[in-house]
């Protein structure tokens, strides 16, 4: 059964470890990951992007996967099915679909109809059981075509949103989606002590952890980051394998046409990098 990702923050906050949110994009990406979390007895939060969402034909098609999987491969440990930077019309729509959980981004918005917003979708999302993340400051890089500069959350704007009974805070502190410039100064943790100071106890999010050194993630849960969003390096992991498959020539040999065998080192590939981030996070046996 789905549950809402607020318990399973708030314990890796407390346990000082972080929970992955992992992007999904299609029946192979969820399997993979969906195992990988069961194997590893970890909690874990399956992403959905609106542009993921209209690929997979729909959220009612998505909540309809994941649950016939939950089902069929016996998923025992805590999976929460997310909305991934979520317009609020996209909310609404996730809210009627079955999710159990939702991110509203409207750090493109004044702060102002951000709280307002937000505190709609709160509202809405409590009583049925859901939990709600909100962002502030806008996260660098692009994300469905939506771009920003990586800027560094104002705290003060970060208390007026946590204040909305919000259930975990995205706030950017120098963090992009994507691969990381060489040129990229790191995370501003002098930002998100700032932010931590403010908000409390509240788990904090890290979006964009493609390519964050291991020692700067570390860092980052310390200080209060309780889930982490990985879409990037999932993505590139499927793509070399199935490259080196198609390169070597196996679709060519016997029935290596076939999409169950042609998918299969991607899929593999997948749930490589879900174990690694998951030992790295920490979250590794925490859902026993
Ligand atoms: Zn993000």
């Amino acid at each position: 059964m789905l549950v809402p990702a607020k318990e399973m923050l708030d314990k890796a906050r407390a346990g000082k470890y972080a929970v992955g949110h992992f992007n999904i994009n299609n029946l192979e990406w969820t399997k993979a990951i969906l195992q990988t979390a069961q194997e590893l007895k970890s909690p874990v939060i399956l992403g959905v992007s609106e542009g993921a969402g209209k690929y997979m034909t729909g959220y009612k098609t998505i909540v309809g996967m994941v649950n016939g999987m939950l089902e069929e491969l016996n998923i025992t440990v805590p999976v929460a099915l997310h909305l991934d930077h979520g317009s609020y019309e996209g909310c609404l729509k996730c809210i009627e679909a079955g999710f159990s959980s939702v991110m509203f981004d409207g750090s493109h918005y004044p702060i102002a109809e951000n709280v307002e917003k937000t505190s709609e979708l709160v509202k809405i999302c409590h009583e049925k059981g859901m939990s709600i993340e909100a962002e502030v400051g806008a996260i660098g890089g692009e994300e469905d075509g939506v771009v920003g500069m990586g800027e560094c959350a104002d705290p003060n704007e970060c208390k007026a949103i946590a204040d909305l009974g919000v259930d975990f805070l995205a706030a950017g502190i120098g963090n992009i989606h994507g691969k990381y410039p060489a040129n990229w100064p790191g995370l501003s943790f002098e930002t998100l002590a700032a932010v931590k100071e403010k908000v409390g106890e509240l788990p904090l999010v890290l979006h964009g952890g493609t390519g964050i050194p291991a020692d700067q993630i570390k860092k980052a849960i310390s200080l209060g980051v309780s889930k982490i969003n990985v879409n990037t390096e999932c993505q590139i992991a499927f793509a070399e394998a199935t490259r080196k498959y198609i390169e070597e020539g196996k679709d060519l040999q016997g029935k290596g046409f076939d999409p169950r065998k042609l998918l299969a080192p991607g899929t593999e590939a997948i749930k490589a990098t879900v174990k690694e981030k998951m030992e790295l996070f920490g979250s590794v046996g925490k859902a026993e």
